[in-house]
C-alpha cells in the first residue's frame, strides 16, 4: 500500500467524460490498495476564459481580484471530480487551497507556497477511507487572501502535497505522454523521453517547455519527490523526471525549447560609470519586471556604453514607462524596446563535459536562416534570442541538428 498523487491538467478534465475518465483512474489506485490525492486544474479553457472576462472589464485587473477570480476555475473541478467519485459509489472530499492550509506569500499571480498546514486534516481523511481531492494552482496568503501559483501552477501544487505527505510518486495526466525532448505540438518528429533530470527539466520548463510548472520541479528536485509525467488516455509509461547518476547516460543535449512573447529592451549610450547597472536594474526591480540575458558593451573610448536585456511581453508598458523616465535623467541615451521576440534553448547535462554544442547550434540556425540576435549560455544551456516570427524554423532546426528524433 502507497500514498500516490495524481494531478489532472485542464486538458485531461475538458467536458464530463473525460472528469468521469479521470475520476476513473483514481479510483482504481485506490482500488489497487493505495491511498490517493487526486489534484485538478480548472476545466480545460476555463482559466483562458475568466482572464478574458476580466480584461473585458478593465484592461488594468488588479492582482488580488484576478487571483479571487481564477481560483474559481478549480473551485468547479474539484466539486466535479468529487461528485463523479462519489457516482461511482466511492468516497470522496473536496478542499480548495484553504481548506488544505496552502500558505504562500503574497505576490499575487506568482505567489510562492510557505507551507501546508492541514496535512493532519488531509491524512485522516485518507485514514478514514477518502479519496481527498486538492485544488491545483491556488493557496492563500497569511492575512486569508486568495493567491495562485502563475499559470500551469497546478502541478506545483501537485508536488508541494507530495513532499509534504511524503508520497511514494507524484504523477502528473497530461494531453501527452511523457515529456518530450521539444514541444510535440510543434515539432512532430519529437521523442519521447523514458527519464530527464531535474536540473534538464527545471531548464526546459523555465524556456519555455509548458509541460512542467517550473517551480513544481525546484521543489521536486529539493525534497527528492518522484515525478512521473503520464498520459491520461492511455496506459503507456510516461517520463520519470529523476535525480542525476553519471553513468551510462552518454546524451549530450536533452531537449530544446522555445520561449515566445518576449521583447528585448536596449539602452544605446548610457554614461559608463560606476553604479549606472546597479541604478538601472533597481528601478527595473521596484517595478517588478522579471530580467533576463542582460548584456552590457563599453564603447570605445570608455565614456558610453549599451545595456540590453530581455523581458516578458506582458512587461512592456511597465519598461516603456521606465525607459522614458530614463531618457529624460540620461540626456543622450536612446532606449528602444523591440518587440515579438523568441527564444530557442537546448538543455543537456551532457554540456558539462562536451565542447562544440554551440557552434552546432548556431550552424543549425545559420542553414535554416535564422538570424541570432543575442546568445546567452550556462553550464546546461545554451539559448538565442531571435524574431518571434522565425521561433518555429528555429526550434525544428536546433532539434534536428542535435538528432533528438526517433532513430
Ligand atoms: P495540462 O493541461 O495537462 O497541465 P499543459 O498544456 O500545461 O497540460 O502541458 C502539456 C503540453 O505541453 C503539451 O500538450 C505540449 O504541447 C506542451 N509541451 C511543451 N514542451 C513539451 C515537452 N518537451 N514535452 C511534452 N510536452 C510539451
Ligand atoms: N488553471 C491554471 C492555468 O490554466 C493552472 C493549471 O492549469 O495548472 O494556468
Ligand atoms: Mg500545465
Amino acid at each position: 500500500m502507497g500514498l500516490i498523487i495524481q494531478k489532472f491538467g485542464g486538458t485531461s478534465l475538458g467536458d464530463a467524460e473525460k472528469i468521469h475518465r479521470a475520476a476513473r483512474r483514481a479510483i482504481r489506485a485506490k482500488l489497487e490498495g493505495n491511498e490517493v490525492v487526486v489534484v485538478v486544474s480548472a476545466m480545460g479553457g476555463s482559466t483562458d476564459t475568466l482572464v478574458d472576462l476580466a480584461y473585458q472589464i478593465t484592461d488594468r485587473p488588479n492582482r488580488r481580484e484576478m487571483d479571487q477570480l481564477l481560483a474559481t476555475g478549480e473551485q468547479v473541478s474539484i466539486a466535479l471530480m468529487a461528485m463523479s467519485i462519489h457516482h461511482a459509489g466511492h468516497d470522496a472530499i473536496s478542499l480548495t487551497g484553504g481548506q488544505i492550509g496552502l500558505r504562500t506569500d503574497r505576490t499575487f499571480g506568482r505567489a510562492r507556497i510557505r507551507e501546508i498546514t492541514q496535512r493532519g486534516r488531509i491524512i485522516s481523511l485518507l485514514k478514514d477511507g477518502s479519496i481527498v481531492i486538492a485544488a491545483g494552482f491556488q493557496g492563500v496568503d497569511a492575512g486569508a487572501n486568495i493567491t495562485t501559483l502563475g499559470r500551469g501552477g497546478s502541478d506545483t501544487t501537485a508536488v508541494a502535497l507530495a513532499a509534504s505527505l511524503g508520497a511514494d510518486v507524484c504523477e502528473i495526466y497530461t494531453d501527452v505522454d511523457g515529456v518530450y525532448s521539444t514541444d510535440p505540438r510543434i515539432v512532430p518528429e519529437a521523442r519521447k523521453l523514458d527519464y530527464i533530470f531535474y536540473d534538464e527539466m527545471l531548464e526546459l520548463s523555465s524556456l519555455g517547455a509548458q509541460v512542467m510548472h517550473s517551480r513544481s520541479i525546484e521543489l521536486g528536485k529539493n525534497y527528492g519527490v518522484r515525478i512521473h509525467v503520464r498520459s491520461s488516455y492511455t496506459d503507456a509509461k510516461g517520463t520519470d523526471i529523476v535525480k542525476e547518476w553519471s553513468d551510462f547516460d552518454q546524451v549530450i543535449v536533452r531537449g530544446a525549447a522555445l520561449k515566445r512573447n518576449l521583447a528585448r529592451v536596449e539602452l544605446t549610450n548610457v554614461p559608463h560609470q560606476p553604479g549606472i547597472a546597479g541604478e538601472v536594474f533597481t528601478r527595473v526591480a521596484e517595478r517588478n519586471v522579471i530580467v533576463d540575458d542582460i548584456i552590457q558593451v563599453v564603447h570605445e573610448g570608455g565614456n558610453t556604453a549599451d545595456i540590453s536585456f530581455t523581458i516578458e511581453a506582458p512587461e512592456i508598458e511597465a519598461a516603456q514607462a521606465l525607459c522614458d523616465e530614463m531618457a529624460v535623467e540620461m540626456p543622450g541615451m536612446t532606449p528602444e524596446i523591440k518587440p515579438h521576440r523568441a527564444k530557442v534553448s537546448v538543455v543537456g547535462v551532457g554540456m558539462r563535459t562536451h565542447t562544440g554544442v554551440a557552434s552546432r547550434m548556431f550552424e543549425s540556425l545559420h542553414q535554416a536562416d535564422v538570424n541570432i540576435e543575442n546568445i546567452s549560455t550556462s553550464e546546461i544551456v545554451i539559448s538565442c534570442v531571435i524574431r518571434e516570427a522565425d521561433g518555429e524554423r528555429a526550434l525544428r532546426a536546433v532539434h534536428a541538428a542535435f538528432e533528438l528524433e526517433p532513430s
